[in-house]
């Protein structure tokens, strides 16, 4: 029997609602209401938000004092307003970053983050209560679509949290397990000497759910696959987070676990922007966020259908507001109504981070998503890695579970039709490591575009 579960659900929630104010179980009744508005009050419901952060930063915070004239505009059409602020990519904020903190604010009562940038130097940024709330709400808005709660058990496959020594790492571990009613699996340390014993682990923990790294999932499901290792029991979700999760990877998980699928859209500097439902569509949290699409190149609006890239503004976050913060992921966003009937916007496809994104020698772009497409139907490959170093020059590593010559020659061959002037060094390998988080990337550019 479970007695986490209702320790956390009628204790410690309560105790952290009255002594620290925190709001995220009524936040979760509140989107749970809002998800089957019609989408013409989402929308009135999106303006009023917009429009108070908008006042708020021509107003407290310096980056966007100047911007003051669009007043008369933002109290009449704050969508249209908007649209005048520039498109904020991280570099940019990077040059000064305290100018986007409210000056009504203190520091020392803000939440300080920090997400990796393009070039590996951490972005720092300030978050309030009031904000991660909201984003930690959108979260269980969208578990609650499985019949999954705060509260309900759960294994997480995951990094390394911190440098911790031995009596820190215990009492992590401890918190998790009595606190969040978590157990942890290391995600760098998965292979077939632990795998019986991960998989007894969950087996008797029994989890309402496992949450990881989509390629961490998938290496997982798929040992399991090969060892022919099965749960005594069908988890009621697994959810892939941090991530783009890939057909072929999810195509794994399912044979694994046998249970529904579920992909979490998040990013550290921008929250929780998309939940998938049991009908298969991401469904935008339009109620904390508006997202815009635009082209790549000229950073103007994409429509319906078409890719682009993603353009966030937070609609909590009012002490240190970025307005059409630019992330690196490239969507597609659809009009189609998802059969859940939720009023809740759809994205069609989530494309992918830009930086996986490969460059030919004559310019062209090429998703490294187009790599795993040549390698999901070669039946003697394990793994892959592309790293591509320059226009001119990239390595393809492979792992095979059998050598396969032919195989290996239609990977290279398709790979040389996506990268046609480029050199690739093929290299035949016994491992891929993961990085210091855990994660293994398929593809990666190690150059500025
Ligand atoms: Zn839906």
């Amino acid at each position: 029997m479970d007695i986490v579960k209702p320790f956390i659900e009628k204790a410690l929630y309560p105790i952290m609602e009255k002594r620290k104010g925190n709001k995220t179980r009524q936040n979760i009744k509140e989107l749970i209401n809002y998800q089957n508005m019609s989408q013409s009050d989402l929308h009135k419901l999106q303006e009023n938000k917009l429009r108070k952060l908008l006042l708020e930063s021509i107003k407290n915070v310096p980056a966007y004092q100047s911007y003051s004239d669009l007043k008369d505009e933002i109290e009449k059409n704050p969508f249209k307003a908007l649209l005048k602020f520039p498109i904020l990519d991280k570099n940019l904020f990077m040059e000064n970053p305290n100018s986007y903190l409210n000056q009504t604010v203190s520091k020392e009562n803000l939440i300080p983050n920090c997400s990796g940038g393009s070039t590996g130097e951490p972005i720092r940024f300030y978050v309030d209560r009031y904000t991660v709330d909201y984003y930690e709400a959108a979260r269980w808005r969208g578990l609650n679509w499985y019949d999954i709660s705060m509260g309900s058990r759960s294994v997480m496959i995951w990094g390394n949290p911190l440098e911790l020594n031995k009596n820190q790492t215990k009492k992590y571990y401890l918190k998790e397990k009595w606190l969040k009613n978590r157990i942890i699996i290391p995600a760098y340390s998965l292979n077939p000497e632990n795998m019986i014993e991960y998989v007894e682990k969950i087996s008797k923990f029994r989890p309402e759910y496992l949450y990881g790294y989509s390629s961490a999932l998938y290496v997982f499901a798929e040992l399991m696959i090969q060892l022919e290792l099965t749960l005594p029991f069908k988890p009621k979700a697994i959810v892939s987070t941090s991530e783009t999760l890939f057909d072929f990877q999810r195509d794994m998980i399912k044979k694994a676990f046998g249970c529904p699928i579920v992909n979490e859209y998040g990013a550290r500097d921008a929250g929780m922007l998309a939940y998938e439902c049991p009908c298969g569509s991401m469904h935008i949290c339009s109620e904390n966020v508006i997202l815009e699409v635009v082209d790549k190149k000229t950073l103007q609006p994409v429509p319906y259908g078409k890719t682009g890239i993603v353009i966030a503004t937070d609609l909590n976050n009012f002490s240190m507001p970025r307005l059409r913060y630019k992330l690196d992921d490239s969507v597609i966003l659809t009009k189609d109504k998802c059969k859940c009937n939720m009023g809740l916007p759809v994205i069609e496809e989530i494309r992918g981070r830009e930086d996986d994104m490969f460059v030919t020698v004559d310019g062209n772009f090429v998703h490294g998503h187009a790599f795993n497409h040549i390698a999901r139907n070669l039946k003697s490959l394990s793994k892959f890695q592309i790293i591509q170093h320059s226009p001119s020059f990239a390595e393809l590593s492979i792992i095979f579970k059998e050598t396969n010559k032919k195989e290996l020659d239609f990977f290279v061959e398709e790979a040389k039709k996506l990268l046609p002037k480029t050199e690739i060094k093929v290299k035949v390998v016994d491992d891929i490591p993961v990085n210091a988080s855990g994660k293994y990337r398929y593809t990666i550019r190690k150059f500025k575009i």
